[in-house]
This record gives structure tokens, sequence and C-alpha cells, in this order.
């Protein structure tokens, strides 16, 4: 099939790549010059293990291309809009302009028998007013809404073989073709038996920020057991265990700690709310504001667990390793890591960071930030080591090496990643979150 994708970010990009290796002719358009340039030379202008490899192996068929011309569109007949839904300044909604404008871009390239797929995270009701902006050029195109539940890190991997399609389509004749359209583009991963839920537009948007939304809550729950175990001596992890084994709750999402961040989880719950507060639904989804609460005040804890250890945070020498959201990735956006180094500095502390792979992306977005460029010379010197993204490239610390380089062999583990009990065997005071 001949696709386009509007918006080649962390979604859009991989799934240019993706659907280029699966056998479509795509372009790939996006506003950015220099994100369109680093693509078309076969470079990743982010992180994700295994996009380069996509990327190459794609341009080199010669059926992936990018650029920043709309009217490359033209030539395609299927059109994901895949550009980012950020949080509004000054309120929680979602940021619409860029989806607006994506498919207010699209219209003159529009012909009969297109179908507009939306990809982004949008706010329950966005589908059926953008198939009026659609339905109204008189191009006589159609939309639907296919959400995406790619997680970084594993994009490649989720985008070819997800758990799931969900697509959200008219009613009718037009919805009919919609799905025999998006049924080939997946042909693929439909013919290996990956389930794909048929829907109205409302419930294909609320699929996804209901997932989330339900991942952040998992999240949350336990990060508030880990409140409690701090105040009553209980171990959260193993709490976590023993709860897991329960196949109604399940282990996977249990992992207490620093808690969720990203370019998702943080802005499609406050969206979410701020959707059902104009629905007139406030009280239904209050619960996410104390979902994001108990969120936030882990960041909080790591600087009190710090302060406590170290003595006064004024003056002290910190090395944090892990600067992005999550490992695997070098994305920083409302990164757990990234806000706790900046309170930390604000208390006066000297803070010199190392993650693998987003010491350029913190930068970015925190110019004054200290990084260093490995592990070893983060910690060099200093009252205390601070482990904020549980890479494994962290996890496999050698303790000892650790000791030989810092100045007091104190750790904050603010993951809960690291073999407690080899750190104390060599000496080291350790505190995780929700553990005694
Ligand atoms: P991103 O910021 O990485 O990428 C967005 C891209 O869109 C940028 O490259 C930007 O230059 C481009 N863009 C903006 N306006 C444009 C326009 N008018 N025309 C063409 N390009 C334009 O964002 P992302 O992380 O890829 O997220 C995109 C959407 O997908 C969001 O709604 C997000 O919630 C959703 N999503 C993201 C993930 C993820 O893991 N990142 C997973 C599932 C869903």
């Amino acid at each position: 099939m001949r696709i386009s994708v509007i918006g080649c970010g962390y979604l859009g990009a991989v799934h240019a790549a993706c659907m280029a290796e699966l056998g479509h002719d795509v372009v790939g358009i996006d506003v950015d010059e220099h994100r369109v340039a680093e693509l078309s030379a076969g470079r990743a202008p982010f992180f994700e293990p295994g996009l380069p490899d996509v990327l190459s192996r794609a341009l080199a068929t010669g059926r992936l291309r990018f650029t920043t011309d709309m009217a490359a569109a033209a030539e395609a007949t299927v059109h994901f809009v895949a550009v980012g839904t950020p949080q509004t300044k000054g309120s929680f909604n979602a940021d619409l302009t860029y989806v607006d404008a994506a498919v207010q871009g699209l219209l003159p390239y529009l012909g009969e028998g297109d179908l507009v797929v939306g990809k982004s995270t949008v706010p329950v009701g966005t589908a059926a007013r953008l198939a009026g902006v659609v339905e109204g050029a008189g191009a006589g195109a159609t939309l639907a809404w296919n959400p995406e539940f790619l997680r970084e890190g594993f994009a490649v991997r989720d985008t070819v073989a997800p758990d799931r399609f969900v697509y959200g389509v008219p009613q009718g004749d037009a919805g009919e073709r919609a799905t025999a359209v998006l049924d080939e583009v997946y042909a693929t991963a439909l013919a290996t038996g990956t389930p794909r839920i048929v829907t109205d537009y409302a419930t294909a948007e609320l699929v996804k920020v209901s997932a989330n939304a339900f991942l952040a809550t998992k999240i949350s729950f336990i990060n508030a057991m880990a409140e409690i175990a701090e105040a009553t001596g209980a171990d959260v992890t193993q709490l976590a265990d023993a709860i897991g084994h329960d196949a109604r709750i399940g282990r996977r999402f249990l992992n207490a700690g620093l808690g969720f961040g990203g370019g998702c989880l943080p802005k499609d719950i406050r969206a979410f709310r701020a959707r059902a507060d104009e629905l007139g639904l406030a009280d239904t989804l209050s619960f996410l504001g104390e979902v994001d609460a108990i969120n936030l005040r882990r960041r909080e804890r790591v600087v009190t667990l710090t302060r406590e250890l170290v003595g006064d945070l004024e003056g002290a020498t910190i090395g944090v390793l892990g600067l992005a959201f999550k490992p695997d990735s070098d994305d920083v956006r409302d990164s757990p890591a990234l806000d706790v180094v900046k309170k930390l500095v604000e208390a006066g502390a000297n803070v010199t960071a190392y993650d693998p792979e987003a010491n350029e992306t913190a930068t970015r977005s925190l110019p004054s930030l200290v990084t260093a460029g490995s592990a070893a010379d983060a910690v060099r010197g200093a009252d205390a080591v601070l482990v904020l993204t549980e890479w494994r490239e962290f996890r496999d610390l050698v303790p000892a090496e650790v000791k030989a380089l810092v100045s007091r062999a104190v750790v904050v583990d603010g993951r809960n990643c690291l073999d407690a009990d080899a750190w104390r065997a060599e000496g080291f005071v350790l505190r995780g979150l929700g553990r005694p």
C-alpha cells in the first residue's frame, strides 16, 4: 500500500520504517528539517533499540523516504497522523494544535477513497470532530482512529507485532472500507492471530487513555504501598511479589520506585481528567489526581532520603545514574530522574549525572546540567550515588569498584533494581523506596 506518516517522532519514525519493512511504500513527513535529514540519512534522531537497522534496511529497498513537503502525501492513499499531543502549558488539557495542523495540511492532497488514520493519543471526541473536517473537505476521504500502544525501548517489536489493534471507524460502508484498508496495512501481524477490535471513534480513543490510566494507577498503587511500608518497616518488593502471585492482580507494573514519567502517562492521565471535567464527570476521574500526586511525591521522597543520608544537601556531591524516564530510551520528557536532579541542584547539591543514552537530551532540557561520560566519572568523589533509571549497566555495577571511587559509601536505589545484600556486604549504606 502507499502510505504517508505525518509526524516522525518516537511514534511516527518507527511506524514509517516498520511499515516499509513490511512491504509498503512509505513517505514520512515532518516539519522538522533536521529530523527529516537525519532519517533520510538512515540515522535515528533518538535512541530506540533496533530502529537504525530497520531504517537502513527499509531505505535500501527504496520503499521509504522522508520529506518536509506535505505535497508528498498526494502519492499515498493511507495517511497516518502521528504528531505530538503534549500537555497544554498552564492547563491539563491536551494541546491539539499539531493534530489540527497536520489534518488541515493534509486536506489539499487527499483523493477519493483515501483513509486518514489518527494514531496520536487524543481526548475522546476529537476523532468525530476531525471526521467532519476530513469529510467536509469533499475529496471523498474517510477518517479512522487507530491508537498506538507501543512502548519506547520496544517500539520496533511493538509496531511489527502489537498486542492488539484497535480500529475506530464510522458506521456503515465507510467503516467497512476503512476496516478493509487497515487490515491490508496490518496483514502480516493479523495473519499471526493478533487480536483486532473494530469499534466506534469514542471507544477507540478511550481504549488508549483508559489503558494508560490503568497502568499509571497500578504503578501509583504500589508506590502508595511503598509509602505505607516506609512508615511501618515493611518491604514493598516482597509485598508486590506476594500479591502479584494472584493472577487477578499480576506482578507486572508493580515495581515500587521513583514512578512513571515520559511523553505519555503523565500528560495522558491529566488530559483524561481534563476531558472528564468538560463532560461534567470531574468526580469520576478525580482519583487520577491522586495517582498523579502519589507519583510526584516519590520524586520528593528520593530527595528527602538523600538529605537524610548525607545531611545538608548544600555543597554535597551527588553522583546520579540515569536521566531517561526509563531504560533503553533517551526520552527525558517528564523524566522523574531529571526532576530529582533539578530538586537536588535547587537544594544546593553539586550533581554530576550520567545516562548511557540520555546525556544529550537531558542537557537540551536542562542546559546547566553537569554530565559525565561514564558511570565511574559520575560517582567519583560522591557523598551519595543515586540510581534513578534502571539501565542494565547500573544493575550490573560492581559494588567494590564503585566503593573505590566514591567519597562516602552511600547509595539511594530509586528503582529498587540493585542487589541490596551485595552492596551492603561491601559496606554501603543502601536505601531503596518502600524497603526497610
Ligand atoms: P514526538 O514529539 O516525538 O513526535 C512528534 C513529531 O511530529 C515531531 O517530529 C514533530 O516535528 C512532528 N510534527 C509536529 N507538527 C507537525 C505537522 N503539522 N506536520 C508534520 N509533522 C509535525 O511525539 P511522539 O512521542 O512520537 O508522540 C506522538 C503521539 O503518539 C502523541 O499523541 C503520543 O501521545 C502518542 N504515543 C506516543 C507513544 C510513545 O511511546 N512515544 C506511544 C503511544 C502513543
